[in-house]
Parts: structure tokens; sequence; C-alpha cells
């Protein structure tokens, strides 16, 4: 069966240093290295999320409760929406990158899209075009965009696992919720969750 790996937002501003940094986040980018190095072969593809905004409405806030708003992060066209330096390696084996977020919080990497030929392709459909029926997802945060991209994953179908030992998470609380859901949805998980 085609596996695929799915890169969720491994962008400056969710590691150490950045405007919405997640302890243990530029761990996470090494990490995420290795891992495709190793096994790059393993998959019939290897793609990438961004977070991308450009006027997300209350996704931003200059009060943020750090659950449902933010601060301003990964501007289009800014450093803090770059992938992390630590993540190169990686990003060296990727096909294709999905951007999500222009006017909406788009915590999943299935509501972005990829430019193919001048022509908008979201991630199920790019996946499905390559035969892909198994994906792993890894990346950042563990509690909110690789929650939110590992249930659509399962629910388009896909059989989903979610490779914790490189993510990290923002709270404790929204991690529980989280590894609850995937279960729930019958999202395979292994590992531990890295914390910074
Ligand atoms: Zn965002």
């Amino acid at each position: 069966m085609s596996r695929a790996l799915i890169l969720v937002d491994v962008q400056n501003d969710f590691c150490e240093g950045g405007s919405l940094a997640v302890p243990g986040g530029a761990e996470v980018a090494r990490r995420i290295s290795e891992h495709v190095t190793a096994h790059h072969q393993e998959y019939a593809a290897i793609v990438a999320t961004a977070d991308w905004h450009e006027a997300p409405g209350a996704h931003f806030s200059d009060h943020p409760d750090f659950v449902e708003s933010w601060p301003a992060h990964c501007r289009v066209g800014s450093d803090g929406a770059l992938f992390h330096p630590a993540a190169q390696r990686a990003l060296h084996h990727v096909q294709a990158v999905f951007r999500k977020g222009h006017h909406s919080a788009a915590y999943s990497g299935f509501e972005g899209f990829t430019v193919d030929a001048d022509r908008r392709v979201g991630l199920a459909e790019w996946l499905r075009d390559r035969v892909v029926e198994q994906v792993d997802v890894v990346g950042i945060a563990t509690d909110h965009c690789v929650r939110a991209t590992a249930l659509d994953a399962a629910k388009d179908g896909f059989q989903t696992t979610v490779l914790l030992h490189l993510t990290a998470a923002v709270a404790p609380q929204t991690t529980e919720r989280a590894l609850r859901d995937l279960r729930e949805a019958q999202v395979r998980t292994t590992g531990e969750v890295v914390s910074g």
C-alpha cells in the first residue's frame, strides 16, 4: 500500500524565537530531517503544509487565548512563515507544499492547496492522484494543526498515523483532548510528544 508523509507547519514562527513559539519546535524540525533522511524511500510521496496568513480574521488577536486566537504568525512573505532551517534536509525531499489560511484559521493541511500547472490542487486530491492510501502525519503543533490534519486525513479515508515523537504541542490540556479525538477517529499514534 502506498504511504505518504505529511510535514505540518514546520515554520519559524512555531519554533523557538518565533512569534508563536511552541516549546520543542526546533527539536521537532531537526528530528523530522533525521526521519526523512533515514526513511524517505519508504514513502510514495512527501509533502509539507504551511500556515500562510494574509487576513485570517479572529485567528489573530492582540489578546490571544492560545486556544482559538493567537498572536500574529506566518504572515505571507515574512521570515516567520519560512520553513525552519533545521528541517532543510527533510524539505529537500518534499514534492509539494500546501499553503493554507489566506483568509481563515485553516488548522488542517487539507484546507490548503498547491498550484500545479496553474490549477489549485488540494491535499486529498493530490494524494489520491498518486494512489496514496496511508499517511504519516508529523509537525507542529500536535494539539492544533497536526490534530486537524490527521482528523481530516482519516475522514477522507486515508489510514492515518501520527508519529508523536515528531510533533510538539502547545499545552497539556489541549494535547490530551487531541489524543482522545485522534483515537476516536481511528487515527493510530506512536511515540511520545516532544516537549521543549
Ligand atoms: Zn495560523
